[in-house]
């Protein structure tokens, strides 16, 4: 596994970066929902961005959730993410798919539609009514959505990029992203960090080339901060593709479901649940589920 995050901060303290590359959860996200290109693009993304976005959280038990609900070919996208950079998703339609953009790249933003709601959950599990914010999609690139999304609801400067190359056979040949955030109480002065920054964007290759070039998360912020930056490396987390789900857990999504749905599972001669993230099938037998509807209360 190479995939990692590198998180530093300007010795002046005004702004932070993370830089990941997520090669191999990318793979894995293909290979489990067995993806189209366009899919395993914009997936791809998304689960980087939910990487980069559950290491900036200050709250360890934090699941946060970011939602493309589209109205593109590739439906709804969803991803979760926790602190450590787990990460899980799956998107509507995996095999749909696009011609290329007239610049040779993956039409992702079609692919998610040029309208509809990008919503991100931060469920903090402390039983408290979980932060929802949502805003428009604007291009359905996911990483402008997501700039726009820390524009709007966060209200905090942020700037986004995320990249994935798709091989010939389908795999995925590289991914990566970074995220540039403005810390809280950064002074007018820090201006001069702003557009070096902005200049530096506009000289760097794009992220997944960098990745493919067998750049790390350090080569990468190195990139963008150049020489006349001072930085230092905060510290680094090892994303990775990881499904929660459990025979206990569908079991409750069973149970909550009533006494009366269930029974109708029993002249199916039982039944099979798959899980949305990892695919993986849970097996119910018609004597599972005379267990599960004793355990009903409703
Ligand atoms: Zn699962």
């Amino acid at each position: 596994m190479n995939d990692k995050i590198a998180v530093a901060l300007t010795d002046n303290a005004a702004m932070r970066i993370y830089a990941a590359v997520t090669t191999d959860l990318a793979a894995e996200a293909q290979k489990i929902h067995k993806t189209l290109p366009l899919a395993t693009a914009a997936l791809g993304r998304t689960l980087t961005a939910g990487a980069l976005m559950g290491a900036m959280q200050k709250d360890e038990d934090v699941s946060l959730t970011i939602q493309f609900k589209g109205n593109g070919p590739l439906g709804t996208l969803v991803v979760v993410a926790d602190s450590k950079s787990r990460v899980r998703g799956y998107v509507q339609n995996p095999q749909a798919d696009l011609p290329l953009r007239p610049d040779g790249k993956i039409d992702v933003g079609n692919g998610i539609g040029k309208s509809g709601y990008l919503s991100v959950i931060r469920d903090l599990g402390k039983g408290t009514q979980p932060y929802i914010g949502q805003v428009e999609i604007t291009t359905g690139e996911i990483a402008e959505d997501l700039t726009y999304y820390y524009a709007t609801s966060e209200q905090t400067p942020t700037a986004m990029s995320l990249g994935v190359l798709v091989d010939r056979d389908y795999t995925v040949k590289a991914a990566g992203g970074y995220v540039i955030q403005m810390m809280p109480g950064w002074s007018p002065e820090d201006e001069q960090i702003i557009s070096a920054i902005e200049k530096r964007l506009g000289e760097i290759p794009p992220v997944s080339t960098m990745v493919d070039k067998g750049y790390s998360p350090e080569e990468i912020i190195g990139e963008l901060f150049g020489e006349e930056i001072p930085y230092h490396i905060l510290k680094e987390e090892t994303p990775e593709y990881k499904c929660n789900c459990s025979k206990k857990k569908v079991e409750a999504a069973l149970i909550s479901i009533g006494k009366k749905d269930l029974s109708s599972l029993l002249e199916d001669n039982g039944t099979e649940v798959n899980c949305n993230f990892c695919d993986k099938i849970y097996k119910f037998s018609t004597q599972d589920i005379e267990e599960l509807i004793k355990k009903c209360t409703k």
